[in-house]
């Protein structure tokens, strides 16, 4: 006997979100199953990366996921890579590091023109 398959929904043509496999029922029936998308991951902002420990989801599920599913504990976490994080902190701290050499070496450098100013007026 061969069976037909008909589409359980009115929309009958082939497009992504109407996808469907061939399921075999406990009855012994052949049925179609409509196919959900397939979710994404998210990927790191600077380098495109996918991240890891992140479940891969549709926009709609994530509403309804909790938060541990969607980020890890990490500053950045679930937006940048950890790659990118590291170059972002190793950055912020030389720049900074940068700015207080500088503003060393200007107090520096007033203090010793007034240290040699002084001899003279003394
Ligand atoms: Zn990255």
């Amino acid at each position: 006997m061969v069976q037909r398959l008909t589409y359980r929904r009115r929309l009958s043509y082939n497009t992504k979100s109407n996808r469907v496999k061939v399921v075999k029922t406990p009855g012994g029936k052949l049925i179609y199953q409509y196919i959900k998308k397939r979710g994404t991951l998210p990927k790191c902002g600077d380098c495109k990366v996918p991240l890891h420990g992140i479940k891969a989801s549709r926009p709609k599920q994530r509403m309804s996921m909790s938060k541990r599913l969607k980020t890890v504990s990490r500053t950045y976490g679930g937006s940048r890579c950890p790659k990118c994080v590291r170059l972002r902190i190793v950055r912020a701290f030389l720049i900074e590091e940068q700015r207080i050499v500088a503003m060393v070496m200007k107090s520096k450098k007033t203090t010793d023109d007034k240290q040699q100013a002084k001899p003279t007026t003394k």
